[in-house]
């Protein structure tokens, strides 16, 4: 018996979210410091005047965690643009029901949703951080005698023929050994999203890690007490991710007619945002080790060999000109509508 390994990690990951503690295993940007929701806060406060100030305005969150950086994003918004938060209706995607009670406590007026399509029409806005990584990935091998599928054992991965419709043109020139990875999950929404750009006014935005344009290897990882540890083994017990195609988000997204910012790294989408300056503001205002704490979490969040690079922003719009922090971008220029 095998199961394919978009299953096996989506009934792996399920079981990891709703059991165990996530942030023991890891620590994502807004818990690591609250400057990241409250930039997050600002820029969506930009996108809705942008938007032309739609009321009411579904302000949406893909996979929330703890619920920190909505809390920290709500701050803001109610501090600059007391209109905008009026105008929201909060709606939270998470499958765990374990993260939902966490959240409850935190945003007790959001609806709970199992996916995307359950939220209703309209326009909107969408922060994501570190949820696409988490979603399902199909990997491919190529061997001397063609492509093969990635299947796990309980003994450990194993590969089976791939059905040839599988496997797209592109691939055809790639080297004895390469791996492909396909995330049909997060294509997905983005196609949604793109779909809503279109018949709705909105904006999305998902900040997770990867390289800016599709690449070959195997990025399946598992991370277990901050560790890195055997994907296979355990289901359940460890958090499985893989790097975001953020060049296949980006097609997918223009293939829907929708507007493309991006993808830029992190450190440099932070900046804009204005995250020095709002990071100095607030240690000016603490005692000096909690002033050097702000400091340390904002190093990194921004430098390159810390989350600055690695890490990229990348935005799906209704065809806004130009999208806060993607402004100096010379590949924002979508081609949507
Ligand atoms: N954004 C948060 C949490 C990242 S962890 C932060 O930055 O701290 C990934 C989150 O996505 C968790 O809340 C997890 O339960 C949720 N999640 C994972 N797979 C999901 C899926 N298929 N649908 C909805 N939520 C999912």
């Amino acid at each position: 018996m095998s199961e394919r390994l978009d299953r096996f990690m989506a009934r792996a990951n399920a079981a990891y979210y709703d059991q165990r503690n996530p942030f023991a295993d890891f620590t994502t940007s807004p818990e690591i410091s609250q400057v990241f929701g409250e930039l997050l806060g600002a820029w969506a406060t930009i996108c809705w005047q942008m938007l032309g100030c739609p009321r009411p305005v579904r302000l949406i969150e893909a996979g929330p965690g703890r619920g920190t950086l909505m809390v920290d994003a709500l701050r803001t918004v109610q501090r600059v643009a007391p209109r905008f938060r009026e105008a929201i209706e909060l709606h939270l995607i998470e499958t765990s029901p374990r993260l939902r009670g966490i959240q409850r406590q935190r945003l007790p007026d959001a609806c709970w949703h199992e996916s995307l399509d359950e939220v209703p029409p309209g326009p909107f806005i969408l922060l994501a951080n570190e949820f696409l990584d988490a979603l399902p990935i199909r990997q491919f091998i190529r061997g001397p005698r063609g492509w093969s599928e990635r299947y796990v054992a309980s003994d450990g991965p194993i590969e089976h023929s791939s059905d040839a419709r599988d496997v797209p043109e592109s691939w055809r020139d790639d080297p004895v050994g390469a791996v492909r990875e396909v995330s049909p999950a997060a294509i997905e929404i983005i196609r949604m999203l793109g779909g809503r750009c279109v018949t709705h006014r909105g904006v999305a935005l998902f900040i997770d890690y990867g390289p800016a344009e599709s690449s070959v290897g195997d990025s399946l990882q598992a991370i277990l007490d901050g560790e890195p540890a055997d994907p296979y083994a355990q289901p359940g017990s460890r958090d499985l991710t893989a790097h975001v195609d953020f060049g296949a988000l980006a097609d997918a997204a223009r293939a829907e007619g929708a507007t493309v910012h991006g993808p830029v790294p992190q450190g440099i989408f932070l900046a804009r945002l204005g995250l020095f300056q709002r990071s100095h503001a607030l240690a000016r205002s603490l005692p000096p080790e909690q002033a050097a704490t702000i400091m340390a979490a904002t190093r990194r969040l921004s430098e390159p060999d810390q989350m600055g690079r690695l890490f990229k922003a990348i935005a799906v719009s209704s065809g806004l000109q130009s999208c806060p922090g993607f402004e100096d971008d010379a590949s924002s220029q979508g081609n949507g509508t």
